[in-house]
């Protein structure tokens, strides 16, 4: 039988989508016919990043504060500690909360410049796991934390990364979001790692559907994400040709679903990148319709 992994998808599962704030007028109006187009699958929530340095601070709130006031999603604001003090945290905590946003994405996030040690504001909270603990003391926010099947850069060995992991929860994290990765193997090693520990946790698989390979080496050398090698053999030749990209890109992304649906995954993040063909596409085979 050559049915497709995900064939067997019945509409059992909860997808979210992530979202950067948009910094022109034209990104801004891809941005929101985006979001009109995935609105209809019913996300259980859509999430809006922070950029490096709180260097989106405004933009991220004010598209959050969009989101609250046309649309009926449910937001989740990214936070970051970098370059703030804890006052100046817990101020834009408390205005979310007063906005109506309930749910936070509750990060570290990176030092200004790559490649340099991170180092906390001397106010300010030194990483997430001490930001989880902050913001659950304000209000009793959803919190979700990042996690890195791959490990995380910074960490000592995985059972370090893991020990973090287990602290960000421990502080009231209600779920993590994973890094994107391209092997469902690696997902699930992680994943039982964690439910070893603390069972019942939610662990969600953040998906890249890639479509620019040398956009995302750029950014998986940051964060710890491997690129396999077979990744690039797919794209080769394929630069001038996007449309042939993106169908190459939806069904690598597809059948990595398919994976981890097969292996007992439910819920799924995507990262949209502000784009909204892949993703939908992507959750179509997989079952979740308007
Ligand atoms: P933390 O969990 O605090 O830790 C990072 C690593 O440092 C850990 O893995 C651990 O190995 C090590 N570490 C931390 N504390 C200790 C300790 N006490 N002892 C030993 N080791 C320690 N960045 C942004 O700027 N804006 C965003 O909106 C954003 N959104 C993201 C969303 C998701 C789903 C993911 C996965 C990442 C996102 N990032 C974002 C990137 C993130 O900020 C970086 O990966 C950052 O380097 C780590 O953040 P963290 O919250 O995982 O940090």
């Amino acid at each position: 039988d050559h049915a497709p992994l995900f064939a067997e998808a019945r509409g059992d599962i909860a997808v979210s989508f992530e979202f950067f704030p948009p910094r022109t007028d034209a990104m801004a109006e891809t941005l929101w016919r985006s979001i009109e187009t995935l609105a209809p699958l019913r996300p259980r929530f859509v999430s809006v990043t922070y950029g490096a340095g709180g260097t989106t601070r405004t933009r991220t709130h004010a598209t959050v504060r969009r989101l609250i006031r046309e649309t009926g999603l449910t937001p989740a604001a990214h936070l970051t500690c970098v370059g703030a003090s804890r006052m100046e945290i817990d101020s834009i905590a408390r205005d979310y909360w007063a906005l109506g946003v309930r749910h936070i994405v509750a990060l570290r996030g990176d030092p200004p410049e790559a490649g340099q040690a991170y180092a906390p504001h001397p106010e300010g909270y030194a990483n997430a796991a001490e930001l989880v603990a902050g913001l659950k003391a304000i209000a009793p926010f959803e919190i979700s934390v990042a996690a890195y099947p791959e490990v995380h850069p910074d960490a000592n060995c995985p059972d370090s990364d893991l020990d973090n992991l287990l602290r960000k929860i421990d502080a009231g994290a209600d779920r993590a979001i994973t890094q994107f990765f391209f092997s469902a193997e690696c997902f699930f090693r992680f994943r039982d790692r964690v439910a070893a520990k603390r069972p019942g946790v939610e662990i969600v698989p953040g998906i890249l559907p890639v479509s620019n390979v040398g956009q995302t080496r750029k950014f998986a050398g940051q964060c710890g994400a491997a690129i396999p090698a077979w990744l690039d053999q797919m794209f080769e030749g394929l630069d001038d040709l996007p449309a042939a990209r993106q169908l190459v890109a939806a069904t690598i992304a597809g059948e990595l679903c398919g994976q981890l649906y097969a292996g007992g995954v439910r819920q799924f993040h995507f990262y949209t990148l502000n784009r909204a063909e892949l993703a939908y596409a992507i959750c179509h085979m997989l079952g979740v319709r308007a």
